[in-house]
């Protein structure tokens, strides 16, 4: 048996960075002990973070295609909607998966306990248990793993049953007849959605000049284009300035260029401008883990903390906050516990944005490499010239690839069309395996299918795609 095998391991936080490290580490024969306060594992992505907002994106997706559905000669009528069963139904989605998790846990026998744990010291953890009890455990190793909560802007802070962050707006309260969306971001844009589709009228407000920041903004145009018909409003390069709960509802008021009305008023404001990572955990300044710019706990290639025997993973030690990162940093966390030879360097880690349309990225995007000044070449393939595109009449995606020019390797993919999400992970793994363009123009795609806008947007590289005419130069 290897010498880890023997480890005692605590895994602080269920979330999909601590329940995988946690599953690894009992395949690998450790005995391990996982802390959450909830009744499963699961943390927020499983709880009130991906799994709910992607059943209601679901549903959103489903009432939008049956009013587009007309113009195929299928007229549905207006749905009416039962919110008490939607709500039950998304329940039943978190129900089954964080259950399915339990299962997992006590199959690999994980020790599951539900409470809170605070640091004695380096190895020692204070567990505050769900039923009242209190236990201090020592283990070999701890790994801390306790994720992010939404961010709070303290001059937009109102105590109002009115106001939702992104857990109150996954609860479903009610379908207000008018929302205001405070961030443009990804969590932003994809329950503003969910809530449009219902139903109300939502207004988004985002301060910088474009929606997603970060991501191409040839990606972001065609998702605009769409949210313009579906919201009431984008106001963008605009900022809250104040919030006040009136009789009828919360007063907003703007302030930025572009603002044409100065107030208005709203049934409910959802306040989504970010994540805050969970660093404060009782008891962290007795060990000498370091906690760095912006609050995120400071870790090596190894997921190691300046203190030896512990780990940190997931949101709590960096961006880009998503439970895919979070998951491999708690495999690599435990290998490295392990005494394999890891570290945590990817060349791809895939970012989408489940709005309709999807938008995906991974790897290098234009955007950091004009920041870098780098050189590279884009091959875009509009899907407008893809058959399975044309035949689920969503022409409005564009598929690209960033390659190197002078190695023809491909080093970035992005995706806006529907079901970019599923596509994105071809372009991961071109990255990872070094592809070049001509690997991927060389792999035969099935027919039709969105898949072949990669292979095309490869074969636009090379001036050759089968669907795109260009005119050769005289
Ligand atoms: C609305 C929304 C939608 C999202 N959609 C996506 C998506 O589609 N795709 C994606 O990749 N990501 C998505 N995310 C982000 C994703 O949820 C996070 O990146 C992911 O959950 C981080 O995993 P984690 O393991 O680091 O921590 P978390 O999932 O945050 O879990 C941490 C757990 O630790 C517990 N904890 C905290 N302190 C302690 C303590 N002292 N003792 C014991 N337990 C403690 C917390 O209660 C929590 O259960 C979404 C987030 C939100 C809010």
């Amino acid at each position: 048996m290897p010498e880890s095998a023997q480890l005692n391991i605590a895994v602080v936080g269920g979330g999909p960075g601590g329940y995988a490290a946690a599953f690894l580490a009992a395949d690998l024969g450790m005995n391990v002990t996982l802390i959450d306060p909830e009744l499963n594992p699961g943390g927020v992505c499983l709880y009130r973070g991906c799994i709910p907002s992607k059943a209601l994106l679901h549903v959103a997706k489903l009432i939008e295609e049956s009013q587009q559905a007309k113009a195929w000669g299928i007229d549905f009528p207006k749905p009416n909607i039962d919110l008490a069963r939607l709500r039950s139904w998304k329940e039943s989605v978190v129900k089954k998966l964080t259950g399915g998790l339990g299962q997992l846990s006590k199959q690999r026998k994980v020790q599951y306990v539900q409470g809170h744990a605070a640091f004695e010291n380096s190895r020692t953890l204070r567990i505050s248990k769900s039923d009242g009890t209190q236990a201090s455990v020592s283990f070999d190793r701890i790994i801390i793993a306790t994720g992010s909560r939404p961010a709070i802007i303290p001059s937009l802070k109102l105590d109002s049953p009115r106001m939702m962050d992104s857990t109150g707006a996954l609860n479903l309260p009610d379908v207000p007849k008018t929302l205001l969306v405070v961030g443009g971001g990804y969590i932003g844009l994809e329950l503003g959605s969910v809530y449009a589709a219902l139903g109300t009228r939502v207004t988004v407000v985002e301060m910088l000049p474009g929606l997603l920041p970060g991501a191409d903004r040839d990606l972001v145009l065609p998702l605009q284009k769409r949210l313009e018909k579906m919201f009431e409003g984008i106001l963008l390069n605009t900022t809250v300035a104040s919030l006040k709960e009136e009789a009828t509802g919360i007063r907003a008021t703007f302030e930025g260029s572009e603002v044409k009305e100065r107030e208005q008023v709203f049934d409910r404001v959802l306040v989504s401008v970010g994540r805050k990572p969970n660093s404060e955990i009782p008891g962290l300044e007795k060990t000498q883990v370091r906690v760095g710019a912006r609050s995120f706990i400071q870790v090596n290639k190894q997921l190691q903390t300046d203190d030896p025997s512990i780990y940190a993973i997931g949101d709590v030690v960096g961006e880009p906050m998503l439970a895919h990162k979070a998951s491999h940093e708690g495999r690599v966390a435990i290998e490295a516990i392990a005494g394999h030879k890891v570290a945590f360097e990817p060349n791809a880690i895939p970012a989408v944005v489940f709005t309709d349309p999807e938008v995906a990225w991974c790897g290098l995007t234009e955007t950091r490499a004009q920041e870098e000044g780098r050189e590279i070449k884009v091959a875009k393939f509009p899907w407008g010239a893809s058959g399975r595109a044309i035949t689920i009449d969503r022409p409005d995606g564009v598929t690209k690839l960033i390659v190197d020019p002078q190695t023809e390797r491909v080093l970035g993919v992005g995706i806006v069309g529907a079901g970019a999400g599923e596509l994105i992970a071809e372009g991961v793994l071109a990255i990872e395996m070094a592809a070049l363009a001509r690997d991927v123009a060389l792999s035969i795609h099935p027919h039709p299918t969105l898949s072949e806008t990669v292979m095309e947007s490869a074969e636009v590289f090379f001036g050759t795609s089968t669907h795109v005419y260009r005119p050769k130069r005289a």
